[in-house]
């Protein structure tokens, strides 16, 4: 299944693409996890990336674009993929369309995870990640089993440098001037699935597995 995952930030989309990567075995493509590697590079490149995204600006469109393009052409991508966090824009949608015309492949849907503004804040500025495999965690919603320690490997969690609070207003603003948009142009190609996000991590994972018939 090829599958975009759509929302603002903290609504749930990284969560719930795992759970639905370990049903369906399809690679999640999270353009904030591959930035996130960009900018710990010494180059230009590096450089822009992490003054763009520690503003919680967007990167720009071709860069973003780039990035999915090789992602996507890659061979674990035949059967299928999950897109986390891309396209944020409508251009970037536009060049999307384009990139997988040339594949020879097509969408199956748009999972649009709707969460209120004062939720998002709530959820964001609990938010740590493992600062090794990058593993997410929530300080009340899903605590790690010692604080402060990843579950999984044992790494230090951190908040994001983004999660902070003013970034994140930023954040919530910018997506509703560049990417809220982009519900209407799925809606009208009638590939939207929206999923009401405020209910638990399980809940939400049972609406998106009914939506898409899985
Ligand atoms: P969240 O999951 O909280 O919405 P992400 O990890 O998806 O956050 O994105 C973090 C940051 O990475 C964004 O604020 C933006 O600066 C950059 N970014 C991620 N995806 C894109 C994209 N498709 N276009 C432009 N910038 C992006
Ligand atoms: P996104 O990728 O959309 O930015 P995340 O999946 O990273 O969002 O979730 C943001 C934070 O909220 C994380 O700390 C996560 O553990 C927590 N979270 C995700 N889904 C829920 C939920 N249904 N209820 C409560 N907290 C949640
Ligand atoms: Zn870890």
């Amino acid at each position: 299944m090829n599958l975009i995952f759509l929302g603002p930030p903290g609504a749930g989309k990284g969560t719930q693409a795992k759970k639905l990567v370990d049903l369906l075995g399809i690679p999640q493509i999270s353009t904030g996890d591959i930035l996130r590697e960009k900018k710990r590079e010494d180059s230009p490149l590096g450089h822009k990336v992490r003054e763009i995204m520690s503003e919680g600006k967007l990167v720009p469109d071709e860069i973003v674009i780039e990035i999915v393009k090789e992602r996507l052409g890659k061979p674990d991508c035949g059967k299928g993929f999950i897109l986390d966090g891309f396209p944020r824009t409508i251009p970037q949608a536009e060049a999307l369309e384009k990139i997988l015309a040339e594949m020879r492949k097509q969408l199956d849907a748009v999972v649009y995870i709707d969460v209120p503004d004062e939720e998002l804040i709530r959820r964001i500025s609990g938010r740590r990640v493992c600062e090794e495999c990058g593993e997410e965690y929530h300080i009340i919603f899903k605590p790690p089993r010692v604080e402060g320690v990843c579950d999984k490997c044992g790494g230090k969690l951190i908040q994001r440098e983004d999660d902070k609070e003013e970034v994140v207003k930023k954040r919530i603003e910018v997506y509703n001037e560049s990417t809220a948009p982009l519900v209407d142009f799925y809606e009208k190609k009638g590939l939207l699935k929206k999923i009401n996000g405020v209910a638990s991590m399980e809940n939400v994972f049972e609406s998106i597995k009914t939506s898409l018939g899985v």
